[in-house]
């Protein structure tokens, strides 16, 4: 069994990493785009409290980013306020929408 230390790392599920907008990698330095500074705001990470965002292709170039909490925190809550408009499932009833719903769940998750 293990013991959580429960401030554990958060994993953004694979499908919403699509919905979270970065900044394109033209406007990106290297440290930005392999991950070792926060891909928003350039805070250095550490392996142990960065948030992965996955890894992208960008016209053959493979990159990397991660993300300081805050600044994950910060682009999941924009994500999850534009997504409404963004969806049709939305439109139809809100309710019932899994990505607006998996959204909220990981802004509160990255509240704590
Ligand atoms: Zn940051
Ligand atoms: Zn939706």
């Amino acid at each position: 069994m293990t013991t959580a230390e429960t401030r554990a790392l958060v994993d953004i599920p694979a499908e919403l990493l699509p919905l979270i907008p970065l900044p394109p990698l033209t406007v990106l330095s290297d440290a930005r785009a392999r991950g070792a500074e926060c891909v928003w705001g350039g805070e250095p990470l550490s392996t142990a409290t960065a948030i992965d965002l996955g890894e992208r292709d960008t016209d053959g170039s493979h990159w990397f980013p991660r993300a300081c909490r805050p600044c994950a925190r910060r682009a999941v809550l924009v994500a999850r306020n534009d997504h409404p408009g963004l969806c049709e499932q939305c439109t139809d009833d809100t309710g019932r929408c899994e990505a607006g719903r998996a959204l909220h769940a990981l802004v509160l998750e990255l509240r704590r």
